[in-house]
């Protein structure tokens, strides 16, 4: 039997708590706030914010929403980020990615306050973390170590095996499961275009977690029977003439092989949205030293 690890259900956990941990602020005379700030028109980027705006609603988070147009000057943008910086209504601020050919999205990640960058993304941050520790983690490799927390999958001597070397999901989550931790201590391969044989290593993996953006690319061959396989793709396909979401593992054969599998859509997805509502409570509890419990 195959356990379907349930993201949506845990992240309806942390939801609940995080909405606990917001009334426990108000009680003190704070809401906390996070700001998202779109400049690129996208239609996916603009999903997105609206999505996070709906999260942050629903647990009593002040969703502030502020639009940039696209082709103004990269100052624009940066001039937003400054009075959010040195605002009180926000605690956190997440810079929606893509932005504009014209603007330096590094340069922009380091704009925001290090203190309100509850991406992960500043280089200061990004600093805290490759030294083991970490401020914010970044949400989706967060979502995925608490996903592996929840299926009861002990990652202590663990061998993991990362598809994906991305600074936003694969390099960072390497980094979170192999340092001394309870949710780390991981012997962690890091794979990607480049790895000359995948399957070879996935092959001898107790999890693998597939962040690579290639449809279905891990199938039944390149695991066991005692694999847990964490999808973080994300991918829009045809089928059958209609456009459907799947991720990097290929779900339909996994599902009564591998030891546990999250599902896409509803596997870690909805985790990288509950942890971005996590890491602006934890930044407004920094802030404000108002100690509040986090989920
Ligand atoms: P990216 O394009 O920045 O990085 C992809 C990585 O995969 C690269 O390091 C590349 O070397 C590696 N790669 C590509 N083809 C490969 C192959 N054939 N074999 C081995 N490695 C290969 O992507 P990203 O931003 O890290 O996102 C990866 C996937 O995760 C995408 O499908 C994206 O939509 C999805 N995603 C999902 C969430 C979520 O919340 N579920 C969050 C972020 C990204």
């Amino acid at each position: 039997m195959t356990e379907i690890v349930d993201g949506e259900a845990l992240a309806a956990e942390i939801r609940e708590g995080v909405a606990d941990a917001v009334e426990q602020f108000e009680g003190e005379g704070v809401t906390p706030g996070l700001a998202t700030v779109l400049m690129e028109a996208d239609p996916a980027s603009e999903t997105y914010v609206e999505m996070k705006q709906r999260d942050c609603e629903e647990v009593g988070i002040d969703g502030i929403h502020v639009e940039v147009d696209p082709d103004a000057p990269a100052e624009e943008l940066h001039e937003t980020i400054r009075e959010l910086n040195e605002g009180t209504a926000a605690n956190g601020i997440l810079v929606q990615m893509p932005v504009p050919d014209h603007v330096d999205a590094q340069a922009v990640q380091a704009a925001v306050d290090p203190a309100k960058d509850v991406d992960g993304f500043h280089p200061e941050n990004v600093g805290r973390l490759m030294s083991g520790e970490p401020r914010f983690r970044p949400c989706t490799p967060h979502g995925v170590q608490r996903l592996l927390a929840d299926a009861g999958v002990e990652t202590e001597g663990a061998d993991v095996v990362v598809v994906g070397r991305s600074n936003i999901v694969g390099r960072p989550l390497a980094n979170l499961l192999s340092r001394r931790a309870d949710d780390g201590n991981a012997t962690v391969t890091l794979c990607h275009s480049r790895t000359a044989d995948l399957a070879a290593h996935t092959r001898r993996a107790d999890v693998v977690v597939a962040a690579a953006g290639v449809p279905e690319m891990i199938d039944a061959e390149m695991v066991t029977p005692d694999t847990t396989v964490i999808d973080v793709g994300i991918n829009r396909v045809e089928r059958d003439g209609e456009s459907t979401l799947v991720g990097d593992a290929d779900f339909d054969d996994l599902e009564g092989y591998v030891d546990a599998i999250t599902p896409v859509p509803g596997g870690v997805g909805p985790m990288t949205r509950a942890m971005l509502l996590y890491n602006t409570v934890k930044a407004t509890r920094e802030q404000t030293g108002v100690d509040v419990s986090l989920p």
